[in-house]
């Protein structure tokens, strides 16, 4: 939807274009947000573009606000995700241009196998006719008919709806070193543990993964939460995927920042199975997880093997920090 709120310019053909949606043949869907979407001036020789319309009177991307940045981006990702799936193309031809029109837009093109001219830009080939321009035509390449933007526009709100989270939630676990106390585990309540190991650090250690993918460090077990997911839900799925552990309890303890913006939730978790406690805990295979182990807090906050984002979020959970910013996430 269009807010009311949103200030347009009277006389800019883009923002005219905006309010008469409803009633424009070229309109496709409402691509969240920031964007709406409509059938590209350049989709006449090459079927399936989009013109992607920023919702404000905007000139430049730069202009986008930061929170704005990360939805308008994805966005533009999963539109050109749907094309290259429905049209099946060679590749995408993603220009902004707004020389005439001066409200910021793009221009989503596919570029097909069977071009005569692929490796010029379908900005240069305006005056050729489709006949010059393809090698040979499907007769209902061009049809009006061609059911290929409904094709489209389910397969972007499909995109845009199973977009994963910029979130991500994961576990913190603790265990006492002194076994006498870790015996006693199930007896303590979240708050009681996390007590604990706040007023003896050196005695506590946590459970890191090491990640079978990327760039194979140490990390927190967890990820990134699915679109509408919360994120303490995230934390338990991806703990159940990686380690096949049900969380019985859990507190949140810190969030990770970066650049301005929440990336993920830390909590402290206690699986049903106490095992988890074990020197070896019994879990499942998981293509993603190469090995867990235990470490000591204190060597985990020093210890240069391990990324910076660990050690932030150990350093705030001793600390007490609700929030804590961080170079990688
Ligand atoms: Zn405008």
């Amino acid at each position: 939807m269009l807010s009311p709120y949103i200030k347009l310019k009277d006389n800019c053909v883009l923002c005219s274009k905006l309010k008469n949606s409803q009633n424009d043949p070229d309109f496709l869907f409402d691509g969240g947000h920031n964007l709406y979407v409509y059938k590209s001036p350049f989709a006449e020789k090459w079927p399936g573009a989009f013109m992607v319309i920023f919702k404000r009177h905007i000139y430049e991307q730069s202009e986008i606000r930061p929170s704005d940045l990360p939805d308008t981006l994805h966005s533009l990702v999963c539109f050109e995700k749907a094309i290259r799936k429905v049209t099946n193309c060679k590749r995408i031809n993603l220009v902004k241009f707004a020389n005439v029109a001066h409200h910021l837009h793009w221009h989503i093109i596919p570029r097909y196998q069977n071009e005569n001219f692929s490796e010029n830009c379908s900005w240069e080939l305006q005056d050729k006719t489709k006949e010059e321009l393809y090698k040979r035509i499907d007769k209902d390449f061009f049809n009006k008919d061609n059911p290929i933007y409904n094709k489209l526009i389910q397969e972007s709100l499909f995109e845009i709806k199973n977009r994963s989270s910029p979130y991500f939630g994961c576990a913190l676990f603790l265990r006492p070193v002194d076994l006498n106390l870790r015996s006693q585990y199930s007896k303590y309540t979240p708050d009681e543990i996390i007590r604990m190991a706040r007023e003896n650090p050196n005695q506590w250690e946590c459970l890191l993964m090491k990640r079978n993918y990327y760039d194979y460090a140490w990390d927190f077990i967890g990820g990134n939460c699915e679109i509408n997911e919360y994120p303490e839900f995230g934390m338990m799925r991806e703990v159940l995927e990686e380690v096949g552990w049900k969380i019985e309890k859990y507190k949140e303890v810190t969030r990770q920042w970066k650049m301005g913006a929440i990336k993920g939730f830390v909590y402290l978790a206690i699986p049903e199975n106490i095992q988890f406690l074990e020197e070896e805990p019994p879990r499942i295979h998981c293509e993603e997880v190469q090995t867990v182990k235990y470490f000591n807090l204190i060597q985990v906050l020093n210890d240069s093997l391990f990324p910076d984002s660990v050690r932030g979020r150990i350093s705030a959970f001793l600390n007490n920090k609700p929030d804590f910013g961080s170079i990688d996430a």
